[in-house]
């Protein structure tokens, strides 16, 4: 039977708990050192190395049949793929942060304001649902820089303690999106032999953890 292929990242925040979770489900591969891709020597399988963001349009284009990635980044990327399961882990939540002295009090308060984010999709949504229309002001990095700079008067970012924000002077204002990472599939995926042995075995090792 044909191998399947499943995305994982390569390195960061979900690359050590995607490679524990397939290792506590018996494969047997090497880690990522240099190879981008990895053969897995006891099962119908081969791991690529990725940067997350290129995850769900290699699933959607079906060059990975599976992967591994935050739900943020599969929302934001607007690609068609098939959620199989929920991880557990990876979680965090996308929030906006105002500056400690703005006069933004309520979700209406944004209304025509500048929002800097990484996240314009995510972020246009979720204005588009509360009737408001800001200027979303789109960089690739180090949002949480944005107000002090005159940039914009919030930001739109991932947040866990709140440290990061703190420290440039922000404060947590709204909660857009929570996520956790999930397992993805490509469409029409799911009668493979292969799959469903391996979410037997996702399932299982999630359920021991429970
Ligand atoms: P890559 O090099 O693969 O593009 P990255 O820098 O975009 O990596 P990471 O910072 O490694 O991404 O985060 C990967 C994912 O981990 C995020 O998209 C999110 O789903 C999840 N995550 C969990 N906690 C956090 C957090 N505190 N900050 C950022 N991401 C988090
Ligand atoms: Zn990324």
């Amino acid at each position: 039977m044909k191998n399947l292929k499943i995305a994982i990242q390569k390195s960061g925040r979900l690359n050590e708990k995607s490679v524990q979770l397939l290792k506590n489900c018996g494969l047997d591969f090497e880690n990522y050192k240099s190879s981008l891709i990895t053969t897995v020597n006891n099962f119908n399988l081969e791991i690529l190395f990725l940067r997350d963001d290129d995850i769900p349009g290699y699933v959607a284009q079906g060059i990975a049949d599976l992967g591994i990635v935050g739900e943020n980044v599969i929302d934001e990327s607007q690609e068609k793929v098939t959620y199989l399961q929920r991880l557990g882990f990876g979680r965090c939540t996308l929030k906006i942060g105002i500056p400690k002295d703005s006069p933004i009090q309520q979700l209406q308060d944004l209304q025509g304001k500048a929002i800097a984010t990484t996240y314009p999709n995510i972020l246009q949504e979720f204005l588009a649902e509360h009737n408001l229309s800001a200027e979303i002001r789109q960089i690739s990095g180090s949002v949480e820089i944005a107000p002090g700079l005159g940039l914009s008067d919030a930001i739109c970012d991932i947040v866990s303690t709140g440290g990061t924000l703190k420290s440039n002077g922000l404060k947590p204002f709204a909660d857009v999106r929570r996520s956790e990472a999930i397992l993805i599939g490509r469409d029409g995926l799911t009668e493979n032999p292969i799959l469903c042995e391996l979410l037997q075995r996702v399932q299982s090792v999630l359920r021991a953890k429970e």
